[in-house]
This record gives C-alpha cells, sequence and structure tokens, in this order.
C-alpha cells in the first residue's frame, strides 16, 4: 500500500487569496516545493484536499479549479514533482447553488476526502499525514487516522484545542514540516521491536 501526504491548498500549499481561481495569481508558499520535493523522494504519495466552497457559493464553477490544478502541477514541476491527486469539496450548506448547497461528507473537517483518495490511490491512512493551516485539516486528518502537522501562521495561532482536532505537531515552516515527518519516518524504518513479547 502507499504512503501519503495530503495537503491543503489555500494557506498551506499556496499564498491564500480566499476564492481565487485565477491561475496567474497562485504562487507556492514559501519552501513547499523543496518539502514536496523531500516527500516524493521519501516515497510519499502527494493529495491535495481542498475545501472550495465557492462552487456552493457561485463564485465559480467546478470547471474553473481544473486550469487551478494544471497551474499547481506547473509550479511544482520546477521541482521535479507533480500532484498525485488533487481532491476538492465543492459544497457548503448554505450555498447558493442547490445542488452544492448540501451537508456533505467531504467538506473539512470531515474525512470525505481523504477515505476517497485512500480508495482511489490505495493508501494506507495510518502511516500517511495530513498538513494544513487550519485546525478543520488537521480535524479532517486525525478522523482519516493520519498524523498531523499543522503549519501555523505567526499572525494567527491556533486557540481552541481540543482532543479531536490537536495536531501532532505545531510547526511554523514547510521546513520544519517536512524536518518532523522524516524523522518519524526514518525512525519507523528501523527494525520493529514488539514492547509485549517476553
Ligand atoms: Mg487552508
Ligand atoms: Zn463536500
Amino acid at each position: 500500500m502507499n504512503r501519503a501526504i495530503f495537503i491543503d491548498k489555500d494557506g498551506t500549499l499556496i499564498v491564500d487569496v480566499p476564492y481565487n481561481v485565477d491561475p496567474e495569481l497562485i504562487t507556492l508558499s514559501l519552501g513547499a516545493g523543496e518539502a514536496l520535493r523531500r516527500f516524493k523522494d521519501a516515497g510519499y504519495l502527494l493529495v491535495v484536499v481542498s475545501n472550495q466552497s465557492g462552487v456552493a457559493k457561485g463564485m465559480f464553477d467546478e470547471a474553473a479549479l481544473q486550469p487551478v490544478r494544471q497551474r499547481l502541477n506547473k509550479l511544482l514541476a520546477e521541482y521535479g514533482v507533480q500532484l498525485d491527486g488533487f481532491y476538492y469539496c465543492p459544497h457548503w450548506p448554505h450555498g447558493t447553488v442547490e445542488r452544492y448547497a448540501i451537508a456533505c461528507e467531504c467538506r473539512k473537517p470531515k474525512a470525505g476526502m481523504l477515505l476517497a483518495a485512500a480508495r482511489d490511490l490505495n493508501i494506507d491512512l495510518s502511516r500517511s499525514w495530513m498538513i494544513g493551516d487550519i485546525l478543520a485539516d488537521t480535524e479532517a486528518g486525525k478522523r482519516a487516522d493520519c498524523r498531523t502537522v499543522l503549519i501555523e501562521k505567526p499572525y494567527d495561532p491556533v486557540i481552541h484545542l481540543t482532543d479531536q482536532n490537536r495536531p501532532d505537531f505545531i510547526v511554523r515552516s514547510w521546513h520544519e514540516a517536512t524536518r518532523v515527518i522524516l524523522a518519524r519516518r526514518a525512525a519507523q524504518s528501523r527494525p520493529f521491536m514488539s514492547s509485549t513479547a517476553g
């Protein structure tokens, strides 16, 4: 089975421009390209999981998200990597576009996108990670049985931590996120010693 890094898009993989779907305005967050290169080298699939309530709000349609995906892959190509999956939730219960105005199972903090990706890409969720910038991301990761990293904004420190959303690690940069995840990966690849044996 595969291991994956699930990645929030807005404010995590890319600089957040609220409800933007113009490819020209998309730029990678500092250190994200290098980080994804290192995760790929370590054998992880790279899967974006993004809430896109702008669809339900009538601000853009689903088709507008394909150029976004292409732009991400173009930017990541400079680091020699491509996304293995791109999942989005177009829903929002209070939206104005009727068929998207539902309480779905995919909008984070629910785990639907991660579970769908796990089925599609044969991912072992217990050996995978979710990286995001808000607690809805880490809650979705925890619900999917992944480990979680929150990249905290200096101007937006995390509060309201609960048992449901508490990240395994809170870091301040992609560089630091890479370090904690790959350190755990290295530890796991050592021979397993059962603590219950004997
Ligand atoms: Mg975000
Ligand atoms: Zn949804």
